[in-house]
């Protein structure tokens, strides 16, 4: 990376645990988080024109991330750039990384990359990938072309953006992937190549007295989907219901019945479980299908999967927001406007 020698960036390092953090005890057969931030950066900053300053916040696998952590790295994040970074690395695990990046993109207002990363190989596996995805995080994190991204992904030398990040494989480590939209750089020689500048984002969603707590679950749609379990999480007091629902918007004709009752009570979204592809809004007429639900009041997802329409729904309702507004941020952010 070329800088002007006068000024040399600061990074600040947060590590969570995760993957890349883990390795066996002596004589124990299993990985487990015991890496500091300081132990996982090592010599890495040292050749870099960058300074780094490095804290370990959490030491848990990602399954366990929740977001009183998410809250509290992103507010530490805040509280860096504030005191002079350019900006971040938030190291995980990758089995959540993608929500992670996703609740950043959602909250992060600031205009300095705040960027992602992990290991898909433990250290004490040969070819660990967690030295060169840490290197090109922190190489993202110092370049004055990250600013305005938003939350950034940087692993195997992809850059992607947090607003279409998904883990896609659970091995290989070539583990994310932004399909359909690309990847927005590739790290090379020290460099971050950047495809197009950078595109206006929708304004962070303020978290000031969120209330996260309470269920906003994913339901999935399938075969023999009597639309019971949704029922029953309704009757249960959940906030809110994301519906991983098939193909374009889909679900059966008795979840179509639950669905207009139970969104008397609580806010519904219909993503497809895909994963990949918008939903539709006006193909299809049968009971259960995109038009009926919407006919109904429930709110598309467009883009958005499951996994990020759940983080954008609870983040949403946890800061009281009315069902239009649920509405308005899903068309937005899903790309459907
Ligand atoms: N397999 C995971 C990882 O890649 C474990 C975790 O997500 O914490 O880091």
């Amino acid at each position: 990376m070329s800088v002007s020698p006068e000024k040399r960036p600061l990074v600040a390092v947060a590590a969570l645990g995760g993957t890349i953090s883990m390795v066996p005890g002596d004589g124990e057969d299993h990985a487990v988080p015991r890496l500091t931030a300081a132990d996982l950066l090592g010599d890495l900053g040292e050749n870099l024109e960058m300074d780094v300053r490095a804290e370990t916040l959490a030491g848990i696998s990602s399954a366990s991330m929740d977001f009183a952590t998410l809250i509290r790295t992103r507010d530490w994040a805040a509280r860096a750039v504030d005191e002079g970074a350019e900006g971040v690395v938030v190291i995980q695990g990758t089995d959540t990384l993608e929500e992670t990046a996703y609740f950043f993109e959602l909250t992060w207002a600031s205009e300095a990359p705040i960027v992602v990363t992990g290991a898909m190989r433990n250290p004490s596996l040969p070819s660990a990938d967690g030295a060169g995805n840490i290197l090109a995080a922190l190489t993202v994190a110092a370049d004055p072309r990250g600013r305005g991204r938003g939350s950034l992904v940087a692993f195997n030398d992809d850059v992607h953006a947090g607003r279409w990040v998904r883990k896609t494989h659970s091995s290989h480590v070539e583990a994310f992937s932004s399909a359909p939209a690309g990847p927005l750089a590739l790290v090379s020689e020290g460099l971050v190549h950047y495809f197009h500048p950078a595109a206006a984002r929708p304004a962070a969603l303020p978290l000031e007295n969120a209330d996260f707590s309470g269920l906003v679950p994913i339901v999935e749609s399938g075969v023999e989907d009597t639309g019971e379990l949704l029922e029953t999480l309704v009757k249960a007091g959940v906030k809110g219901v994301v519906l991983a629902a098939n193909g374009a918007g889909h679900v059966s004709a008795g979840s179509a019945d639950v669905i207009e009752r139970a969104l008397a009570e609580v806010p519904i979204v219909v993503a497809g479980r895909t994963g990949a592809g918008p939903t539709f809004r006006g193909t299809y007429g049968f009971r259960g299908s995109e038009s009926d639900l919407i006919a109904m009041g429930a709110t598309m997802a467009g883009w958005l999967d499951p996994r990020k329409s759940r983080l954008l729904l609870h983040t949403l309702l946890a800061t009281g927001a009315s069902r239009e507004r649920v509405e308005a941020e899903f068309r937005l952010r899903g790309d459907l406007a």
